[in-house]
């Protein structure tokens, strides 16, 4: 229950302290029209507190997976300041229009769609918060996505305007919140989740990344960015843990090479790791089975 109440916000307890919450977020209005969105089934959006976790490594890898799975997967990069996407799947391609809507390009078994598609490489996005939140809406509204069973969508690090405006368009949307175990990323996390579920937008799981690290001489893992994390922040949120995922050297190269793991390996250690990650997440979200 709100402790405090002012015009347009109000003030609840949280751990350590209060914390105002700005009312528009739960009572936002009437959802926009998205009409390139209207056969999708299912919206993956895949957050982080902080940047440089692994959140797009995730979100291209898993989304990699559930194709291989005989799903209709899309890939959104929301990430409009730091669009990766194109670069970890190799991808340069304009997409074309057609009939007042963009086509997206197709790769590895998925529909993609970033920002970095249409601007010119190496020029940075300057744009405010209404800029952003337009062109978040005219990539999901915009674009020719057609009948997928999933969308999965690369958000920015943090609880900023890019998350609340896919948060507010995809009520339906399920979270999966990337972390490393370290203390100064999981305190990021703890403020993403609590403005997504201030927005009401169900958190589906965590992923644990770069969670420990094996060298090529021995089996013992070495926590390099801490260890037990994930897992607390999964009894604290009593959200489920959905994925563990070792420092991997062959991910790292399959990210800058533009090949995700799971397409060019997928017997690699870290894609087996994300099929077993796709299979929860489809069974998280009731996917339909593959025909
Ligand atoms: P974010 O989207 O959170 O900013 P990225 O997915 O872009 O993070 O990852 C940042 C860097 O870390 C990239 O170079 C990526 O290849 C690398 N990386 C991510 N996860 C792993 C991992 N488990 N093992 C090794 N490298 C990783």
């Amino acid at each position: 229950m709100p402790v405090g109440r002012r015009r347009n916000w109000w003030c609840e307890p949280v751990r350590g302290g209060y914390k105002w919450w700005y009312q528009s977020l739960k009572n936002a209005g009437a959802l926009p029209v998205l009409p390139g969105i209207e056969g999708v089934a299912h919206f993956i959006a895949v957050a982080s507190g902080k940047g440089g976790v692994g959140k797009t490594t995730v979100a291209v890898n898993l989304a990699v997976a559930l194709a291989q799975r005989g799903r209709r997967v899309g890939l959104l990069d929301a990430d409009v300041y730091g669009p990766s996407i194109p670069v970890m799947l190799g991808l340069r391609a304009r997409p074309i229009a057609s009939g007042g809507m963009l086509v997206p390009p197709e790769c590895f078994g998925l529909k993609a769609m970033s920002i970095g598609f249409l601007i010119e490489e190496d020029q940075p996005v300057i744009w405010r918060g209404p800029m952003v939140s337009k062109a978040l809406m005219e990539l999901m509204g915009k674009v020719a996505w057609g009948a997928l069973d999933c969308l999965v969508v690369d958000l920015p690090p943090g609880t900023g305007d890019p998350s609340i405006t896919v948060a507010r368009c995809l009520p339906k949307a399920s979270i999966i919140i990337v972390t490393t175990p370290q203390p100064v990323a999981i305190a990021d996390v703890r403020k993403a989740v609590f403005m997504f579920r201030r927005l009401g937008t169900p958190i589906l799981g965590i992923v644990e990344n770069m969670a420990w690290f094996c060298c090529t001489h021995s089996d013992e893992r070495i926590p390099i960015f801490g260890s037990g994390g994930g897992e607390a922040l999964s009894r604290e949120f009593e959200i489920p843990l959905l994925a563990s995922l070792p420092i991997d050297l062959a991910l790292r190269e399959s990210g800058d090479l533009g090949e995700p793991l799971t397409a060019s390996q997928p017997e690699a250690p870290a894609s087996q790791a994300f099929a077993r990650l796709a299979e929860r997440v489809a069974k998280g979200l009731h996917l339909a089975p593959a025909e």
